[in-house]
């Protein structure tokens, strides 16, 4: 069963969690990271892999108790607001890593010409720049979902000077950001 990750945010808006994987509403889940490739099929991070039947990736998964025992969940009970807190900090984290991928990371890559070296991503890869760019986007648009739900109830959103920097960086990258001033 595919459950899909704007129907949770929405359960969640409605003050309830639901298990990911079976849809089972609860006050509390289990918020914690497996690499089982069956739990591919609900993952949120999962939605774009291409082959479902084998990503051992880690993934964060939102689970009732019988599901974390089914998909060897390693995580911990947790309420909307720890759970919300977790995916903040699995944002913060991936838009890091899209940022450092885009500035030096993809240099690494095998078939990246010695020359080429100096140049930008854009300029050397178009095509992969534009894959790169389009998947941060969507990270910061997932934040500003999670940031919004901080605001609508009024509870500080944790580690705030996170934001700040991260824009400073990605303007000194020569990129733009949703999260900028
Ligand atoms: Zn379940
Ligand atoms: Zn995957």
């Amino acid at each position: 069963m595919q459950v899909d990750w704007d129907k949770t945010i929405n359960d969640i808006l409605a003050e309830k969690m639901s298990c990911q994987a079976c849809g089972t509403l609860g006050e509390t889940m289990v918020v914690g990271y497996t690499r089982n490739p069956d739990a591919a099929q609900f993952a949120s991070r999962c939605k774009d892999c291409i082959d479902k039947t084998d990503c051992d990736a880690r993934k964060l998964v939102v689970v009732c108790d019988d599901c974390a025992r089914q998909y060897r969940v390693n995580g911990e009970h947790m309420d909307e607001a720890g759970m919300m807190g977790l995916l903040l900090e699995e944002c913060r984290t991936n838009l890091e890593e899209s940022i450092d991928y885009l500035s030096t990371y993809w240099k690494e890559e095998g078939e990246v010409e010695y020359e080429d070296m100096q140049k930008s991503l854009l300029e050397v890869d178009p095509d992969l720049f534009r894959e790169e760019d389009a998947w941060r986007r969507r990270l910061e648009e997932e934040y500003m979902q999670i940031h919004r739900w901080f605001r609508d109830r009024g509870i500080p959103v944790p580690n705030p000077g996170w934001r700040s920097q991260y824009v400073e960086d990605v303007i000194g990258l020569g990129y733009t950001t949703l999260l900028g001033d």
